[in-house]
């Protein structure tokens, strides 16, 4: 009997402990879908519908795809840097004429910027192409670090990825407007010089982004995903000193040093950052400081880069760095020059168009790469001692951005001044490694990019689609972009009179 009781009321206990373990379980799984879906940064956007035309896009895609991925891989081993591109820019302008483009060479005084053009009317939407290539980081396409040449430029940002993937959108959408004698025209613009943040600078001030409805653009990224995140306004100059050369022993009296103009001139820059606002950052390289340490510089040069939020606040920063320079030159009795390189405005994000964008990620779905690829990219995170995740197989969600400005700066926000503009990235690399790195150059001659780029044309095809069909989508981002721009009429960073820094074909 005793026993009966006490086994009877272990029996109940135990019921009572399971009940309360599935108890628990399941009200913190209705918490994490609450938490989930509370949290604040999350926007929820519907997947775009699969229309006719869309189908269009994506099978004319899907059909050139082989060939798409040829052109990536001739891009991707010309590796030409800023303003040396061009047999990159040849071979998609040519691309482009094959295609019905017609295209315009040099534009804005740069031989290797160029625009295509095909249609007429309204809307006129802009796709942005980028086709440089980054110094110092040639690399074949294997999974562990080996130089093509070693010293010879390589992809180290997907350029190569990039320029293809918005030819492709662009040649889409060309099939497909004239299959449904659509109105409207695509303007795609190559754009050189990405990585010396020139191309678009000089672009925009000459006027050649003037007229647009709107503007797509892409980058390659670990992530496939659309970021609201803006980027920061910058400044960039080199600035020279000159003195007077004499023996560092002999007559130190009789020299004055550039060095020193250099170096206190970084002393007074790095005084400042106390009082400057947090957002600022200011960096510099000295690329001259002088021949022997015997002999006093009479010539030194370097290369400062001023960024902060927004442009307003560029302007103001800069303008106590050129009180420092000029400081500096009279302590040191030397003189100097500032060579304003470039500067650009911060990104406008523009969301409602990112939504467009964001819909039809949903539609297109993330790349799907093989266990091949996964594999190669799982060997590179190896090699450089990064967790083993491999690429990103899925869409990330669609957030308000943690904070609204950027670290780097992009010469696409000139663009986005001068019509709203969006965004999208595809993974191109490993989740993890370092960017503008050879593990970005040696996935973008691999099938890797090629899925990548079909996955970016597609879902810039698709959102072409939508603004030449449904003008409300224009007008939803126009009038966004009015609010976000204030009235303010974009003012150029740069000197009228300062010319691109072009160099001479080889
Ligand atoms: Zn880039």
């Amino acid at each position: 009997m005793i026993w009966g009781t006490v086994r009877r009321k272990e029996t109940a206990m135990r019921k009572a402990f399971a009940i309360s373990v599935i108890l628990i379980f399941f009200v913190s799984f209705l918490y994490s879908i609450e938490t989930k879906e509370a949290d604040p940064l999350l926007i929820k956007v519907k997947p775009a519908k699969l229309t006719p035309m869309k189908t269009d896009v994506f099978s004319w895609l899907d059909a050139n795809a082989v060939e798409l991925g040829k052109l990536n891989d001739q891009i991707w081993s010309f590796a030409e840097v800023a303003m040396e591109e061009f047999q990159s820019t040849e071979a998609l302008a040519s691309y482009l004429e094959k295609n019905g483009f017609k295209v315009e060479r040099g534009v804005a005084g740069m031989p290797t910027a160029f625009v295509a053009v095909y249609g007429s009317g309204e809307p006129t939407i802009g796709i942005l192409a980028e086709y440089d290539a980054l110094p110092g980081l040639s690399q074949e396409a294997v999974p562990q670090k080996k130089p093509v040449q070693e010293g010879k430029p390589g992809h180290g940002c997907g350029h190569n990825v990039f320029g293809v993937a918005s030819t492709a959108t662009a040649a889409a959408l060309k099939q497909v407007m004239e299959k449904n004698r659509l109105k409207g025209t695509i303007k795609l613009f190559g754009c050189p010089a990405e990585e010396t943040v020139v191309g678009k600078v000089f672009m925009a001030r000459d006027g050649v982004f003037d007229g647009l409805s709107c503007c797509i653009q892409w980058h390659p990224d670990q992530e496939n995903g659309v970021s609201l995140e803006s980027s920061n306004a910058m400044n960039q100059i080199q600035v020279e000193f000159f003195g007077r050369a004499a023996h560092a022993a002999g007559d130190p009296w009789d020299g004055r040093s550039a060095l020193d103009g250099i170096e206190l001139t970084d002393v007074g820059l790095n005084f400042l950052r106390e009082h400057l606002k947090p957002t600022a950052r200011i960096h510099y390289v000295i690329q001259n400081g002088g021949g022997a340490p015997n002999v006093v510089p009479d010539y030194a040069r370097a290369w400062y880069y001023v960024r902060d939020i927004n442009r307003e606040s560029v302007d103001k920063d800069y303008e106590w760095v050129l009180k420092i320079i000029d400081g500096a030159a009279k302590m040191t009795e030397t003189t100097y020059k500032v060579n304003f390189i470039s500067g650009v405005h911060e990104t406008l994000v523009n969301r409602a168009g990112c939504e467009v964008v964001y819909s039809n990620f949903l539609l297109v779905g993330p790349p799907a790469f093989s266990p091949e690829d996964q594999a190669f990219a799982k060997e590179i995170q190896k090699n450089l001692s990064v967790e083993q995740k491999g690429l990103k197989a899925d869409v990330s969600p669609f957030k308000l951005p943690e904070r609204s400005w950027g670290g780097g700066s992009t010469d696409v926000a000139e663009v986005s001044w001068l019509t709203p503009t969006t965004a999208l990235g595809v993974a191109t690399a490993p989740i993890g490694v370092p960017w503008h790195h050879w593990a970005e150059v040696a996935c973008g001659g691999t099938p890797i990019a090629h899925k990548a780029l079909v996955i970016a044309a597609k879902v810039m095809a698709a959102t072409g689609v939508d603004f030449l069909t449904q003008p409300e989508t224009i007008q939803k981002m126009r009038a966004e972009w009015t609010g976000s721009t204030k009235g303010k009429e974009y003012k150029s960073p740069l000197p009228a009179d300062l010319k691109p820094p072009v160099k001479p074909k080889k």
